[in-house]
């Protein structure tokens, strides 16, 4: 079967990488994460270049060779669409690569004319969405009232009004920030995929597996190496150990590993709003208008 791209679409937290790891386990599929950042635009805007290691090899990967890395860098304007050509040139038993790039902003810039293209688009309950942002946001809640979810609620619950005001402008963001997700995946085909439910994960999984006729076995996670390009800063608070930084290689697996233990045993919910938010903040959260827009465009779907 000819070459084909999946490309996950989904704002911050959507459980895009989460769901990236699990397509890795499908036969003949390789999930590169967040493949944006082997771009001119993204690694140049940077002093020193920024180059993003590979999480399971460091910066020497197969994979994201030098070759491949300087061949993307060589030619001003590469777009996601020179990377899919340069990793399909240079991997040829991958069938389908899998992009995390999530955002339409690069996605808009790689038009696909000559491969398959099918989007998924990952969404979450609009409630654990924006507590994975405040509880994120380091100018919300500084670093030394982290030290527990409950810390933090309580630090927020004396800040009520920045809170609820932050929360708004989130809910507007990110409905603009879906709605043209929908929008561009509407002219492709394209899955949703609710990541905080195991039930429709798995039901996702499946459709694909039927799609590409392939199997997946999330046991894999256990053996098969994940050549992800990643970046997701939260998961370098929540996995001790994990690297260092822009142009750091990863010192061990750790991120490897949080994303293979959230594969073995069921899908793991993140509930961490019903601490975060009490039931007063929650009822204003869930009555204000740009919260109910925002939920009506995650639910549409
Ligand atoms: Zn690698």
């Amino acid at each position: 079967m000819a070459h084909q791209v999946l490309r996950i679409a989904g704002s911050s937290y959507s459980g895009s990488t989460a769901l990236g790891y699990f397509l890795n386990t499908f036969d003949g599929f390789l999930f590169g994460s967040e493949l944006y950042k082997l771009l001119p635009s993204f690694v140049q805007a940077y002093s020193p270049p920024r180059i993003t290691p590979c999480d399971w090899c460091g910066m020497h990967c197969p994979v994201w060779s030098d070759t491949l890395r300087a061949s993307i860098l060589g030619k001003a304007g590469s777009s996601l669409a020179d990377v899919y050509e340069a990793l399909f040139r240079e991997q040829s038993a991958v069938r389908v690569l899998v992009d995390g790039s999530k955002s339409v902003r690069w996605y808009l810039d790689a038009p696909m004319d000559a491969l398959p293209l099918t989007y998924v688009v990952a969404v979450k309950h609009p409630l654990r969405l924006l507590a994975s942002f405040v509880y994120n946001d380091a100018d919300l809640i500084p670093r030394g009232r982290r030290d527990s979810l409950e810390a933090c609620a309580l630090y927020l619950a004396q800040r009520r009004e920045d809170l609820l005001r932050y929360v708004d402008a989130t809910c507007v963001r990110l409905r603009r920030q879906y709605e043209a997700i929908f929008e561009l995946a509407a002219s492709s085909r394209h899955v949703v995929c609710h990541t905080d439910s195991a039930d429709d994960v798995q039901r996702t999984l499946e459709r694909l597996a039927g799609h590409y006729a392939t199997t997946f076995d999330l046991a894999r996670m256990n053996a098969k190496p994940c050549h992800a390009l990643g970046g997701n800063r939260s998961l370098v608070w929540q996995v001790r150990g994990y690297a260092s930084g822009p142009g750091q290689p990863a010192r061990d697996q750790a991120r490897f590993e949080y994303y293979r233990e959230q594969g073995a045993g069921a899908i793991r919910q993140d509930n961490k709003y019903e601490i975060l938010f009490d039931a007063r903040t929650q009822g204003s959260i869930r009555g204000s208008s740009a919260y109910r827009a925002l939920a009506a465009v995650l639910d549409g779907e």
